[in-house]
């Protein structure tokens, strides 16, 4: 049973707030109203000049280090991006995997690797987005991925099927998680897949189909599939057969940025109704003066608050390089609730015009739903505090 680590004890202080890197987000999000979310959504269409916005302000470089030309900082400023990217009603998940993709490159590709890629992509000239690593029939249960990568000559040939590979048709490379030994040949069944950097644009047409799927977000996501497509060996990512490993180092950080973004959400559900619950009058007074309406709000912003302290805690173990699984897992669902708490409430205290688009209630609504799904479900997150934390026996 392991205990989560007390930040009192390690003395790790909880992590700057970056006010300035706040304003900053807040200015470029302030040209990216409702209305651009909206038109985007009912084309199906990408983000491009939000993504755009980002990277010329270097924020989507933002965890990439100074010598390969990104700006260098921790991740709990990568983790204010975010917030305040959601907190402004706007959505990062058409961008967000870059920050935390890229860290696989960082620590485990090979020096040629990190100075052909790098560079490229803190300048925005290629867009590592996608990140292969759900099947459709093995889901959760991510090392029985049917996927294979099997080496022929200085190449692999790939054949397998992904699901949910968002951003693959806005992405240059795809981080790619595949079998490269049969799970009955090896001794753990952590063993035996890899990491490879896949040439998204060099793969298409050859044996590479990527196809849209359609969502109930807008978060330009797709189905993957591989029949004999070539990457070149100099794309494996680190040794092959490790690749769980290096998965499994990124997670935390994943976890982390996207609970970020979870804050975000619930900040703006909170200030969107409290806005709404003073303003709207009805039997003669506002319907925030109701305990009914306003106590949700008030009991989600008690949850954000707690859950974003938690957070703050998770990103000081991890830049302080100690374990935070414990507390990335912990500070991960208990941000989703929250965002998902202050979402419902928001759509309450907004009535039937919590259903109309203009308000941007039932958007934002929609997608912090998906925080109880992925990148970790809450079911799983679950039974790790069962296992883990409290040592009791493995439900799977
Ligand atoms: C919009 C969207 C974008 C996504 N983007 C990406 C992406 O870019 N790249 C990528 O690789 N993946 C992506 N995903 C996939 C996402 O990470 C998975 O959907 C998520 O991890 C859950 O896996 P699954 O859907 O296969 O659910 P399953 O594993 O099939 O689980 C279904 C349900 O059963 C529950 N469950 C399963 N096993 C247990 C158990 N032992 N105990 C209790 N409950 C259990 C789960 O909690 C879940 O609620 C995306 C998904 C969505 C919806």
């Amino acid at each position: 049973m392991s205990a989560a680590v007390k930040i009192e004890d390690v003395r790790v202080p909880l992590g700057e707030d970056f006010p300035e890197i706040r304003a900053s987000v807040r200015r470029i999000c302030g040209n990216f109203p409702g209305a651009y979310w909206r038109d985007l959504e009912a084309r199906e269409a990408y983000p491009a000049e939000f993504v755009k916005a980002l990277t010329e302000a270097g924020y989507l470089a933002a965890l990439i280090p100074e010598e390969y030309g990104g700006v260098g900082l921790p991740l709990r400023a990568a983790a204010v991006i975010l917030e305040e990217i959601h907190a402004s009603g706007c959505n990062a998940g058409a961008c967000h995997a870059q920050m935390y993709i890229m860290g696989t490159l960082l620590r485990h590709g090979s020096a040629e690797q990190k100075s052909r890629y790098l560079p490229q992509i803190a300048r925005g000239e290629l867009r590592l987005q996608a990140f292969g690593v759900t099947e459709p029939t093995t889901g959760t249960d991510t090392t029985k991925l049917k996927t294979r990568a099997v080496r022929e000559g200085d190449h692999y040939v790939i054949h397998g099927q992904k699901v949910w590979t968002s951003r693959a048709l806005h992405s240059d490379l795809m981080l790619l998680l595949a079998r490269t030994t049969p799970l009955d040949q090896v001794k753990r069944k952590t063993e035996g897949l890899s990491v490879f950097l896949l040439d998204i644009g060099a793969c298409r047409g050859k044996g590479l189909e990527i196809r849209p799927l359609k969502a109930m977000v807008n978060h330009n996501t797709t189905e993957v599939f591989f029949d004999g497509a070539r990457v070149p060996a100099e794309n494996l990512i680190g040794e092959e057969g490790k690749g769980f490993r290096y998965i499994l180092d990124g997670i935390n950080a994943e976890r982390i940025l996207v609970a970020s973004e979870a804050i975000g959400d619930a900040r703006w559900f909170t200030k969107t109704a409290v806005a709404y619950a003073k303003q709207r009058i009805v039997f003669d007074r506002p319907i925030g003066q109701n305990q009914g309406i306003q106590f949700p709000i008030a009991r989600a912003h008690a949850e954000t608050e707690a859950a974003d302290l938690l957070l703050r805690k998770a990103a000081a173990l991890f830049e302080a390089g100690l374990p935070c699984g414990d507390d990335t897992n912990m500070a991960k669902m208990l941000a989703a609730d929250a965002s998902w708490h202050a979402g419902e409430a928001c759509m309450q205290t907004h009535g039937g015009f919590g259903y109309a688009r203009e308000y941007d209630v039932e958007r934002k609504w929609r997608e912090t739903r998906l925080f109880q799904i992925a990148p970790i479900s809450t079911n799983l997150v679950l039974a790790y505090i069962g296992e883990h934390i409290l040592g009791m026996p493995r439900s799977y």
